[in-house]
């Protein structure tokens, strides 16, 4: 680590790796430096589910999740790395006329924004999932949301492709050093003070999910952030048996098949704060026990490993974009449960912010100042896990 650099950028996780990326290769700025107080990718990024979809409700939530979900398709490309991307088809169940309603709502939404995702009726999500249960306990299935470019994947992949491609242009990536506090001066950021040391910056990025709360607050910054576990889980490793990502409805489970054969599974949140590292027990039977209900086959199953991640919950469940106040500081945070899918476009979006000085477009409606002129992006509804 060098004592100056043009651009830090606090967090390796996929967010922040994505914009050093991006700030070398589409903007020419290579005298970037990430600070990571873990290892590379090892937060969030390494423990999602991977799923990726563009199927939300509100106009700037489909421009930018689309925008990163077509950057998916050619994202191998672009790092020359595999990403494994899997655009195998996903399918969002509805069990009550709320839950039908609520998709039919963002079905129309997609249609009118010329994102591919609609309705199909409850005949054809049961030849698509033969291994449903019939009867549910969770009542009749009615219909289901269905993207067919919706997939997955690799959460590793994606995180290593844009740290070697970002190392290449030049950008330093330091691992196991904490960036204790963001510097300013007379409202201008300075650096950031580290565990090794200060560090000159003319600019900061904070991409710390949940720690860039206390970042923020160091510059005197107010982020409403909230820490809560979110739990997965995955089963022994099975012969082909589910080819499509499946998610049952807030409350209840998301899974896919991974290539290795395991299923991948996810449900709510703790439901409360929580820096627990390895997320609460009641949820992970939560999850189980409606992942049963619903497919009675994998109560056969045995369960190999679960972890859980800290993620950043912003009041609406959209991220916070853009400037944080103080001059050349800037915010990528708040990804809460679903910010895999964003990597890449708000990668792009963030290095494009902090180049300019200003809000990209895209940024724009998911800027701090949203929390005080009521101006929400609410996607409680379409992000599909209860918090
Ligand atoms: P992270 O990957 O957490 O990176 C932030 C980094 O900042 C961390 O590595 C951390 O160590 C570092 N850091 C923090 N504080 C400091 C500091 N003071 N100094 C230096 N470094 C610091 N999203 C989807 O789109 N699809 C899914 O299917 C999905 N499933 C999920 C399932 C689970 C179980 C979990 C936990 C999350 C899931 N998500 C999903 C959400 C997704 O993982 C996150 O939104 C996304 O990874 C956030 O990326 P990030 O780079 O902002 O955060």
């Amino acid at each position: 680590m060098r004592r100056s650099y043009d651009v830090v950028i606090v967090g390796g996780g996929g967010h922040g790796l994505a914009t050093a990326y991006y700030l070398a290769k589409r903007f020419g700025v290579r005298d970037v430096a990430v600070i990571e107080k873990g290892w590379l990718g090892g937060g969030n990024t390494a423990r999602n589910t991977t799923i990726v979809r563009s199927n939300y409700l509100h106009q700037p939530s489909m421009a930018l999740y689309g925008l990163s979900h077509g950057m998916f398709e050619g994202l191998t490309a672009e790092l020359n790395f595999n990403t494994w991307f899997s655009p195998r088809g996903l399918i969002e169940l509805a069990f009550s006329q709320d839950e039908l309603d609520s998709l039919s709502r963002t079905a129309d939404a997609n249609a009118q924004f010329g994102i591919k995702s609609w309705m199909i009726p409850a005949s054809e999500a049961r030849s698509i999932l033969p291994l449903l249960g019939d009867p549910v306990p969770e009542g009749r299935l009615l219909g289901a949301l269905w993207q067919p470019r919706g997939g997955v994947a690799n959460h590793n992949a994606v995180a290593w492709g844009y740290a070697r491609a970002a190392a290449r242009l030049g950008v330093d990536i330091i691992e196991n050093c904490d960036v204790e506090s963001v510097l300013t001066v007379n409202g201008r950021t300075t650096g950031v003070r580290t565990a090794q040391g200060d560090v000159a910056a003319g600019a900061v990025v904070l991409a710390a999910a949940a720690g860039s709360a206390g970042l923020a607050q160091s510059a005197g910054v107010h982020l409403p952030l909230e820490a809560t576990s979110l739990s997965a889980f995955v089963s022994e490793p099975l012969k082909p048996v589910l080819d499509v990502v499946v998610l049952c409805g807030a409350k209840r489970p998301y899974l896919s098949q991974a290539n290795t054969g395991e299923l991948v599974i996810g449900g709510a949140t703790d439901g409360h704060p929580s820096l627990s590292p390895g997320g609460s027990l009641r949820a992970v039977e939560d999850t189980a026990a409606s992942l049963i209900s619903l497919f009675p086959s994998f109560a056969a199953l045995r369960m190999m490993r679960q972890w859980a991640g800290t993620v950043d919950l912003t009041p609406d469940r959209s991220p916070i974009l853009g400037p944080a106040g103080p001059d050349r500081l800037y915010l990528s945070c708040g990804w809460g449960t679903g910010g895999f899918k964003a990597i890449p476009a708000a990668g792009l979006i963030t290095a494009s912010t902090t180049v300019h000085g200003k809000p990209h477009a895209l940024v724009q409606p998911f800027t701090l100042d949203r929390f005080t002129s009521g101006r929400l992006v609410d996607e409680t509804a379409a992000s599909a896990v209860a918090h």
